[in-house]
């Protein structure tokens, strides 16, 4: 997963300019490899071409937020937290959130394939009409 030329450069860099443009480069190259890894479509809507977010299918086993700490964890240890959740788009993200805290406050239990597709056939009726 880590870039070749990037993974093997450790702050090579004096300016703070050119340091923080690594990072972010790193950091965007790194989220790109955890999103092909996920599958690189949105689970519910099955979209290819938008903002992803990992959602955690169960929050007690969520340790960190892999987009707060993509820039500075290893990837091995972000490919473990990625193997918890569900890649889905930022849209949907939100929309699985506001159901499940429509559900008396819980929160959702882990999407079977029954369940990822009545939400993909509800979410893309109510986007059509
Ligand atoms: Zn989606
Ligand atoms: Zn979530």
């Amino acid at each position: 997963m880590e870039c070749a030329f990037l993974g093997a450069l450790r702050m090579p860099f004096l300016k703070y300019e050119d340091r923080l443009r690594w990072v972010r480069l790193r950091a965007a190259e790194r989220t790109a490899g955890l999103i092909a890894a996920a599958g690189g479509a949105c689970r519910v809507c099955l979209r290819r071409d938008c903002a992803f977010e990992f959602h955690h299918r169960d929050p007690k086993m969520k340790c960190f937020c892999i987009a707060r700490n993509v820039g500075s964890l290893s990837m091995a240890r972000l490919l473990v937290e990625v193997e918890k959740c569900d890649l889905v788009c930022a849209v949907c993200h939100q929309e699985l959130h506001r159901v499940a805290s429509v559900n008396a406050g819980t929160y959702i239990e882990p999407l079977d394939a029954e369940e990822i597709s009545d939400a993909f056939a509800s979410l893309s009726n109510r986007w059509r009409s």
